[in-house]
């Protein structure tokens, strides 16, 4: 990591503390507000991870102490009048102790998609009976990928009809599939997110060559 040589004049500040902003340094998204006091700084510094002082446990707190889920800084800047610091971080895993990706972006359609995301995991640890979730997990990632397919079908079918509401409903069940057979696959959709965002950070020249068309 780099941090351009400069560190604060902790002195100036209220409590000694420098209020620091961490950026994703993939997405650029926001991430969260933390402070810092020197001996944070310096921990930060040397082991490249985040530290804040922490004003409600009132001691040094490295970010994903206990969940895992580090910031490993890439690059501290500060700001035109020196009153606050940048870091630009890749969060290991959620930042947000809600479960969230960062502690600004909690849009109404995306929670609701995690909520059911989360449902969808619940129906499957859980074996649930009688639940159309669990039973697909049943038959195997095989017979998912293919509801996959047939609801793509259906909703290509759709597309050329002008029946908006069969159309919202295959649109769904799409949506609904897809995101079990993310979960099949061990994963969710803000990994495929990522990939759509580390896409765009990179321009139009990181399109694969067979579907830039
Ligand atoms: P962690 O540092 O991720 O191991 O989380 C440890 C504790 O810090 C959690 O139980 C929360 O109380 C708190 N915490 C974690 N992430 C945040 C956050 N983004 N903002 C504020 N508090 C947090
Ligand atoms: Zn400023
Ligand atoms: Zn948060
Ligand atoms: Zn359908």
């Amino acid at each position: 990591s780099e941090n351009g040589g400069i560190k604060p004049d902790f002195n100036k500040f209220p409590d000694k503390l420098v209020p620091v902003i961490v950026q994703d340094a993939l997405t650029n998204k926001v991430l969260m507000l933390g402070y810092m006091d020197e001996a944070a700084y310096n921990k930060t510094i040397v082991e490249e991870k985040v530290t804040f002082f922490s004003r409600s446990k009132q001691r040094l707190w490295t970010k994903g102490e206990t969940s895992g889920n580090f910031l490993l800084v890439k690059e501290i800047l500060q700001d035109c009048d020196n009153d606050c610091l940048l870091v630009k971080a890749n969060p290991v895993g959620p930042v947000c102790h809600t479960g969230a990706d960062t502690c600004f972006n909690e849009t109404n359609e995306g929670s609701f998609l995690q909520q059911l995301e989360k449902i969808i995991q619940s129906r499957k640890e859980t074996r649930q009976e009688g639940s159309y979730v669990n039973s697909l997990f049943k038959k195997g990632i095989n017979k998912i990928a293919q509801k996959v397919g047939e609801e793509a079908v259906e909703v290509v079918i759709e597309a050329k009809d002008d029946n908006e509401g069969l159309f919202k409903n295959e649109a769904a069940d799409l949506l609904f599939h897809y995101l079990i057979l993310l979960n099949a696959k061990g994963m969710r959709l803000n990994d495929i997110i990522k990939v759509l965002e580390a896409r765009h950070a990179a321009g139009p020249n990181s399109l694969p060559e067979n579907e830039g068309a």
